[in-house]
């Protein structure tokens, strides 16, 4: 099948590249004309395991390409995905501009029946939105389909080549059909295709990120309670995770959930809610829980330097929201940094994927950034852990302890065992542990 992917981000780009895996024409477009240069030279311009060997396989073979000329991409496909930002807006309400002007193009280059494909996570009620859009330009025949995407990133590629489920939200046989030949690829193995209505399509993606996060912020809650009572919220997750009802993705204690997705989800539908007269009590608390969730590092480390940080000098381990990503959107690491910086104290900072990006676009030069972990640690008066990268879990806690300055540690992902950095002579603070 002939698919052009209209936004090629972190969606986008994994999005396309699988649909060319199991043997579909795929074009890639962009507004962004730099990002299109790097990727038709060969460059993949986000941090994504696995992504770039596969990338190049498939451009080699010219299967896959990549354009920044919309109408070109549109006019050759027979189905298009859009697949741009929907980030939020002032109110916390999903900002839909890109996606609209996606439409308006789309509307502009009919040659032909389309299926049109919402693939950014959008509000309920932007499938009809774009409907119209659309129809304000052409008579030609086409098909809005929501199919709102699951993967996470660190793990795209797995996730989308193999899906718990896929949604299909469509009134349109026609389209629905062309959607389970396109998908059918990946789930071979038994995995659903849910086929509803786009309302619940489009509802379905925000229950999903609200219910994570809701666990997420529940953990955070109990860790909170933990370290009052003098329990280990880690003892209490294995207590309650084993619990078939419950289970163990997702109850980590941290410091908060970041990403391009639950902040802005998780707002969104709080604002989804309100718009339509229902106070949305759980999703509320759970944001309110997450926005604390982001300042405990930073009082920890209060605390234990006597509310004295001037002049102070820490390590920061990690600075991506999470592992195997370099996306820094509504990073923790961002508000701690901001925290110690105000404070008077000065930062530098190691991320084995994420620096580029936190120089260019989050933190510029207020910080300094090593190029190893054992680099940042010198001359550093506490390390902080934010984000917990593979590599920081194998790490010679020994030497970790002879390089900095004093031996102390803040670890915000509960990543080392306490007794045991404790015995090396840490002054060692955890999540909701003792
Ligand atoms: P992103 O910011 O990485 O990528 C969006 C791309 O769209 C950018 O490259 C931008 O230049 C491009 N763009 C904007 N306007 C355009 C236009 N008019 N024409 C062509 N390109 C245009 O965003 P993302 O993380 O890939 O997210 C995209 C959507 O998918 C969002 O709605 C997001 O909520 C949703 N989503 C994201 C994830 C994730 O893990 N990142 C997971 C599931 C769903």
């Amino acid at each position: 099948m002939k698919i052009a992917i209209i936004g090629t981000g972190y969606v986008g780009l994994v999005v396309g590249t699988c649909f060319v895996e199991t043997g579909n024409q795929v074009i890639c477009v962009d507004v962004d004309e730099d990002k299109i240069r790097r990727l038709q030279d060969g460059e993949v311009p986000i941090y994504e395991p696995g992504l770039e060997e596969l990338i190049g396989r498939n451009t080699e073979e010219g299967r896959l390409t990549f354009t920044s000329d919309i109408r070109d991409a549109i006019q050759g496909a027979k189905v298009c995905f859009i697949a741009v930002g929907t980030p939020p807006g002032e109110d916390g309400s999903a900002d839909l501009k890109h996606v609209i002007a996606v439409a308006k193009s789309i509307g502009e280059n009919m040659n032909g029946y389309k299926v049109i494909v919402n693939k950014s996570t959008v509000p309920v009620g932007t499938a009809q939105k774009v409907r119209t859009e659309i129809e304000r330009y052409t008579d030609e025949r086409f098909d809005v389909v929501s199919n709102p995407e699951f993967l996470k990133e660190g793990a795209a590629i797995e996730d989308f080549l193999k899906p718990d489920r896929v949604v299909i939200g469509t009134d349109s046989e026609r389209a629905a059909l062309i959607m389970q030949e396109l998908y059918s690829p990946f789930v071979r193995t038994g995995k659903p295709i849910l086929t509803m209505d786009t309302a619940s399509a489009e509802m379905t993606k925000y229950a999903a990120n609200a219910m994570l996060a809701t666990r997420i912020s529940f953990m955070n809650e109990m860790a909170q309670i933990c370290e009052a009572i003098g329990a280990d919220v880690n003892e209490v997750r294995k207590g309650i995770a084993t619990d078939s009802r419950i289970g163990f993705p997702f109850l980590f204690a941290g410091v908060g959930y970041g990403g391009s997705c639950f902040p802005k989800d998780v707002r969104a539908l709080m604002h989804t809610a309100i718009e339509h007269g229902h106070e949305p009590l759980i999703v509320k608390a759970v944001e309110e829980v997450n926005h604390a969730q982001k300042e405990v590092l930073f009082q920890k480390v209060q605390k234990h330097f006597g509310g004295e940080l001037s002049g102070k000098h820490f390590a920061i381990w990690g600075l991506a929201f999470k592992p195997q990503t370099d996306d820094m959107r509504e990073a923790p690491s961002v508000v701690l940094i901001n925290s110690l910086l105000e404070a008077g104290a000065t930062i530098t900072a190691f991320d084995p994927e994420a620096t580029e990006e936190a120089k260019k676009n989050h933190l510029g030069d207020r910080i300094r950034y090593a190029e190893s972990s054992f680099e940042a640690l010198r001359d550093a008066d506490a390390l902080v852990l934010v984000t917990e990268w593979n590599e920081f879990r194998h790490i010679d806690i020994e030497e970790v302890r002879d390089t900095l300055k004093q031996p102390v540690i803040f670890d915000g992902r509960n990543i080392f065992p306490p007794q045991r950095m404790r015995d090396a002579g840490f002054a060692y603070y955890g999540i909701g542990i003792r």
